[in-house]
Formats: C-alpha cells, structure tokens, sequence
C-alpha cells in the first residue's frame, strides 16, 4: 500500500514527506514579503525554523534588524513537521555533563534544558501564539527490565534536585494513559505539547509583528566575509549585515564547510489516526500528556489537538522513506494500544532529524560574528527555542550564556553515514527486540 496522495490544506509545504497532520490543520502560513535583488541587515538568519525564528523574534525585540531567509517557509523543516512534544531536559545527565565540561557550566547547561519547556510556554503566552499549547506533562516509559532500572535511577535523580516529577508502575500506567506494556515510567510535569506547525508560524509572525523580515524560497549559496562584515549569497541577491545566525539543522547543506559533516540527519516518521471515539478518547492519554519510551529507536506518541493519537518513532537511518517504515509504526501503535487495531491511519509524514556524536546540542562560532546552533537530537521544540535566544544574544555580543560554544568537528566517515546508520539500526532494533 503506498500512502495515499492528500491535497495540501493550507500552506505551500511541498515535499514528498509532507503529508502530515499539521499542515493539513494548521492555520494559513503567514504572508511574506518578497526578496527583490540586493539587501542591508544588522543581523541575517539562515532558516526559518524554530532556532531562526526564535532568534529573530528576541532580536527584533531588541529593534535589531534582522531578515530572516528559508529556501523554502517558514517551518518546511523539522519544526513543521515533528511530534510536537515539549520535553524537558537533554539527553544526557548532569555528572555526564560535568565529565565533559567546567562544573559551573555543564549546571548551567543543564538547567537551562531542564527549564527549556518552561521558557517556551511562557513565551507562547507572553506572545499569544496560537499553537494549542499545553504544559501537561511529558511521560517517559520503561519498554524492558534493563530500561526500568536506568528509568527509576534518573526519575531518583531528578526528584533530588527538586524535579516535580512522579514514578509510575505499569498498571498506574494502564489505567493512566490506556498504554499497554510498559513495566514502569513516570511523569515530569514540566513538559507537554503543541501543534508544532502552528507554532513555528506564530514565532514567524510575532517576529513579523516586531520588525523581522522573512523571506520564503530564498536559498543561501554561500556565506562570505568581508571588511564591511558578511556577504550573504543568495538565488535573490546579495544580502549585507554585521552578523549571520545559520540554523538549518538537519537540512544543512553546503552552507558553511564542514557543518554538515557534524550532524548525521535521520528520518523520524509519524502517523496520526482517525479521530478517537469518546470510548477510545476516555482512555488513550485523557490528560494530552507528551509519552515516549525507551527504545533505542524511540518511539514517541501524544494525542492531538483534534483527537487522534500521533505515533512516531525511527524506523530507518536511511534518508529515503518507504511504505515499510509507517507499516512498522502502525504494528507498534495496535500493540500498545489494541482498541486501535482497526483505526484507520488518515496522515503519514517522516522528516530529519539531527544527531551529533556527543548527543548534545551544538553551538558554534566558525568565525567572527557567524552563529550557528543545531544538533538537537530529536529534543529541538524547546531546546531550539531556547538555543535560539542564546544565538540572539551572541549577535547582539553578550557572551554570558548558558551553553558551550565548541568547535565544527566532522564526524569520521561520515561519508559512509548511510550503510553504517543502517546496520547500526538493524542491531538496535534486534536489542529493542530482545527487551535489552
Ligand atoms: C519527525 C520528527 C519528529 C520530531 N519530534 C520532536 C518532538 O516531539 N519534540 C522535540 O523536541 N523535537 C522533535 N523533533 C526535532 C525538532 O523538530 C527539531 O529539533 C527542530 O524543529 C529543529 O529546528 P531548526 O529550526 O533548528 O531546524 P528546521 O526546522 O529543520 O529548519 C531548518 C530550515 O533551514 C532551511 N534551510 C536549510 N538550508 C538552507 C539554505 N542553504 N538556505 C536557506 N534555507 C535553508 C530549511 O528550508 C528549513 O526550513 C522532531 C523532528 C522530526 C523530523
């Protein structure tokens, strides 16, 4: 069965892997004003998505001129596309952070994504973003035995530092989000959801709002510096300013040597069914918390604004996506879930996401007044937002910031990233399978 074509509801989101839920529920795409020929800003920023709108938003705040440029719109990239789930925290733990950095700085590091969520919510309601966010909570679920003791070692962890979070065991977790399976998770009431198109487009219009110009279909070629500062080459013309945000993430391309090679992008696909009945909709996350596990392909699920569960996981480290990929997902969801056995799957949509090799975020500084922030590491609604600000800051010179700036590393052969991805996927599948 090959998913079926569907007419694109609002926007002009393009692309093979965009039929998604979002776009087809999203409100209009904001409208833009058009590039025409050569252009001076204070600061230009390379991708429309979270990390660039984000960092727009909080530099026209600060009356900064800033022109924003996407090769595409507006949230084309991961940011239109993905779960949507606010979840606090990285991926690694405070002692893991302190082994590689100055204490001082992993703490600040590790606070920051820790309060992350809440800095996006206050956003959107300081904002008034329009993006059905809720701070509902996010759960992270124990698949195995081995999974469970690491779990309730980090869910022990966290209450000690003074995280409100709450342990589970899996018949509290039956009877609280209708999920089968699970020895064991617990609920960090910190995180929560949003619709993730409507989102990136609110920044991108309360950015608009405070003076930000955001150009759609406009490809950067080339960054150049000179002695009047950078030279932003692009299909439309020259564009001039003191200071360049790239935040391209898993899309990068050629626009700076070497970035690319950081990050190895991989597709996360999704599926959203038809909407609940009231019976299925009385059990399956009643409370609309954020879920995912702890597969090492993780799979991820929430229920939607309008009613449906979005299941999502990492199917393939391949860059093509293929009907095996969602048939895989909708195998997962009917285990968890067996009510939804026979529901429909209306919506399936894959995009990047950007893993490095340390599993942390990066920001770089490749030169002098050139910021670049990517690398979530599927963790990006939030952290994005919040690197986004970061990056802010650095245009406008303040280096007091809460996150590390390293060095453009390419990782080795990372050439070769595909056949490897893909043997590194069918071993941790085989482990999934194994309940290791
Ligand atoms: C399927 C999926 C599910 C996910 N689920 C979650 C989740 O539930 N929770 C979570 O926290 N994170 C999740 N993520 C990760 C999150 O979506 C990303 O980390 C985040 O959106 C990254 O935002 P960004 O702005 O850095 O990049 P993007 O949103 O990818 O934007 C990059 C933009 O750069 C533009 N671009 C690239 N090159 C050029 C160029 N040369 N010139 C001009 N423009 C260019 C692209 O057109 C694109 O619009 C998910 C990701 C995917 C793909």
């Amino acid at each position: 069965m090959t998913p079926r074509p569907r007419p694109r509801a609002t926007g002009g989101i393009a692309d093979a892997d965009a039929d998604s839920l979002w776009i087809a529920t999203a409100a209009t795409a904001p409208t833009l004003p058009t590039l025409d020929g050569d252009a001076a800003f204070d600061v230009a920023v390379v991708g429309a998505g979270y990390t660039g709108l984000s960092a727009a938003l909080h530099l026209a705040e600060r009356r900064v001129r800033v022109a924003v440029l996407d090769a595409h719109e507006p949230g084309w990239g991961a940011s239109g596309r993905n779960g949507g789930q606010v979840n606090p925290g990285l991926k690694l733990a405070r002692t893991d952070l302190r082994r590689l950095f100055a204490t001082d700085l992993a703490d600040r590091m590790y606070d920051a994504a820790a309060g992350a969520p809440g800095f996006l919510f206050d956003l959107v309601r300081r904002t008034g973003i329009a993006c059905a966010a809720t701070q509902t909570g996010t759960y992270r679920l124990a698949h195995s035995a081995t999974a469970a003791r690491t779990l309730q070692a980090a869910a022990a962890t966290l209450a000690a530092e003074g995280a409100p979070v709450r342990m589970l065991d899996g018949q509290a977790i039956a009877g609280e989000i209708g999920a089968n399976g699970y020895l064991c998770g617990y609920l960090d009431p910190r995180g929560g959801n949003v619709h993730p198109l409507d989102y990136v487009r609110g920044l991108a219009r309360v950015a608009m709002a405070y003076g930000a110009k955001i150009y759609a279909g406009v490809q950067v070629d080339a960054l150049e510096r000179s002695s009047d500062g950078w030279h932003v080459r692009t299909s439309h013309g020259i564009v001039r300013a003191d200071s360049v945000i790239v935040g391209t993430n898993g899309y990068t391309g050629d626009v700076w040597p070497g970035l690319a090679q950081t990050l190895l992008p991989v597709l996360s696909f999704q599926i959203a069914t038809a909407r609940l009945t009231s019976a299925a909709a009385q059990t399956i996350l009643p409370g609309r918390q954020a879920a995912y596990d702890s597969r090492r392909l993780i799979l991820y699920f929430r229920r939607s604004p309008d009613d449906r569960v979005v299941l999502g996981g990492r199917a393939s480290f391949t860059t093509a996506h293929r009907v095996a990929d969602y048939s895989v997902l909708q195998r997962v969801l009917a285990g968890l879930f067996p009510v939804l056995a026979k529901t429909p799957i209306e919506y399936r949509w894959a995009g990047r996401v950007a893993i490095t090799s340390d599993f942390l975020p990066h920001l770089h500084e490749p030169a002098p007044g050139l910021y670049v922030g990517g690398g979530y590491n599927g963790r990006g609604v939030a952290m994005a937002t919040l690197l986004g600000q970061v990056l802010a800051d650095l245009a406008c010179g303040r280096r007091d910031i809460p996150y590390p700036i390293t060095a453009i590393r390419r990782i080795p052969l990372h050439a070769l990233r595909e056949p490897a991805l893909h043997v590194a996927m069918l071993y941790q599948k085989a482990m999934d399978d194994l309940g290791r």
